[in-house]
């Protein structure tokens, strides 16, 4: 499996620190509004690079935190009147339920910000103990940019370019700073603000100093991947190592994934332009499997452009999978239960090759759009290699096939069919007569088949009883 990693700027044969684990930080949305379509960008892609992997047998750690102590929060909850917490609580939840309507895997922890302040105050404190950082007059506590010798070394910047070059870093209350490259640990309360108490100020975490934290706390001080938009590359995630390996002594994330930027019609989206669009807002047009989809038709580290045409494009893609899904399924409510046919049987094995073509296509460096062209490609055989003289056998074979492949890039194809309770009723009923009778194989195949539609069964002493899982 290659990757491009940002740090060494090619493509490198992923190693995993400790075989057949993964250990994957992917930092997550700022929570002060709906997510809009750009930050479903890296969730989309990164959860399906999670996918693969797990495919591959690799037991993915995934960690991805919300931000959710910030000025624009804080903002917010003035405009309000009411606590930032107020505001945190409601867009995470509402960002959750758009994870859910992507297929987005929860991940393994979703750590907050603000219940990680005491692993923050101890890193930094670390960082002053080892003379990496600093307390200014006013309590704020800057991190000494120059005393990390790496610094700059993922985003490929010289120190002095970035001091000649970035004057805007010499903004004005920042002449504490024994340098203009240094940047904020901590910094002090302001009037209404939420804040913390701690040994150099009342006040609240800069802004990079708790992926570093996070990261430590649920991953170990040395990771496999760390990942992100690529606007996080410098200062977020150059910062990040800074701190990270001057307190730890130890090489932070050995791999670094940036997504490249999504465009609306070629332009930066932009909320003042009037080119923005939330997940929300394309739900009410489009299934939000289509922006998934859509997501995943470009490489990663390609700029995607948004525009009605290439949405429409991609639900004609998405509809091709679907309805060779939907054949499938209508031919073998009433294909054979004969045993496959030799040239059926050979017809099977051609159709592996698709998999393997999708497998190539992932493991360099997930270029998932070559793995889409696979999926048609397999949903094209399978379209022209089956029809109603063919086997249930062979035809559930393909479509195993096809949606092994569709889960992997957590495209639902699917539609689970919404059942009543009458017809759950009539399912236990037929469930129970068939083990009466004996017939246990019935009996498993019913319960699966209320599982594959989302009813699980228990046998209680009271009788079967069902729930939606
Ligand atoms: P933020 O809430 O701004 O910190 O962003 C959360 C994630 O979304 C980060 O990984 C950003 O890099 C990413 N992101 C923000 N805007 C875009 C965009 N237009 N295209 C792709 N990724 C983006
Ligand atoms: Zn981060």
């Amino acid at each position: 499996m290659k990757i491009y990693n940002t740090l060494s700027g090619r493509k490198e044969e992923f190693v995993p620190i400790e075989e057949g684990k993964v250990s994957m930080y992917v930092c997550g949305p700022t929570v002060y509004n709906l997510i809009h379509i750009g930050n479903a960008r890296p969730m989309l892609i990164f959860d399906t690079v999670r996918r693969y992997m797990e495919y591959k047998g690799l037991e993915v750690n995934y960690v991805s935190n919300f931000t959710d102590v910030d000025d624009k929060i804080i903002k917010k909850a003035v405009e309000e009147g009411v606590d930032a917490s107020v505001i945190s609580e409601r867009y995470i939840a509402e960002c959750k339920k758009d994870m859910e309507g992507m297929n987005v895997k929860p991940a393994t922890t979703h750590p907050l910000a603000t219940q990680e302040i005491g692993g923050m105050l101890e890193m930094i404190e670390t960082l002053i103990e080892k003379g990496h950082a600093y307390r200014g007059a006013d309590g704020t506590v800057y991190f000494r940019t120059r005393s990390f010798k790496g610094y700059g070394k993922l985003s490929h910047k010289n120190l002095d370019d970035l001091q000649g070059g970035n004057r805007s870093l010499l903004v004005s209350g920042e002449d504490q700073k024994e340098d203009p490259l240094d940047f904020v640990l901590w910094k002090p309360k302001k009037e209404g603000e939420p804040y913390w108490e701690s040994p150099w100020c009342d006040g609240r975490p800069g802004w990079h100093i708790e992926c570093s934290v996070m990261s430590k706390k649920y991953l170990g001080e040395e990771i496999d991947i760390h990942a992100g938009g690529e606007d996080l590359i410098f200062p977020h995630h150059e910062n990040e190592i800074a701190q990270s390996e001057a307190a730890n002594g130890k090489p932070f994330a050995h791999y670094w994934m940036h997504n490249a930027f999504l465009n609306i019609d070629n332009k930066k989206m932009s909320k003042s332009a009037g080119n923005f669009f939330t997940v929300r807002d394309i739900s009410e047009k489009y299934d939000l499997q289509v922006l998934r989809f859509f997501m995943l038709s470009a490489h990663y580290r390609s700029p995607l452009n948004f525009s009605a045409e290439l949405m429409q494009a991609a639900q004609n893609g998405y509809d091709r999978i679907v309805t060779a899904v939907e054949n499938l399924n209508f031919l073998m409510e009433s294909a054979k239960a004969e045993e496959e046919s030799a040239r059926e049987k050979e017809l099977e094995e051609q159709a592996k090759a698709y998999v393997a073509k999708f497998e190539d296509a992932m493991e360099d460096d997930f270029n998932t759009a070559d793995a889409l062209a696979a999926i048609f490609e397999l949903v094209k055989f399978v379209n022209t290699n089956t029809d109603g003289e063919s086997t249930k056998a062979y035809l559930q074979a393909l479509k195993n096939e096809i949606t092994m492949l569709t889960d992997i890039c957590g495209l639902i194809v699917e539609k689970k069919q919404e059942l009543l309770p009458e017809d759950i009723e009539a399912l236990i009923q037929e469930r129970q007569d068939a083990r009466k009778a004996k017939d246990f194989a019935r009996a498993d195949e019913i319960r699966n088949e209320l599982l594959e539609k989302g009813i699980v069964l228990e046998d209680t002493r009271e009788g079967v009883k069902w729930k939606r899982a």
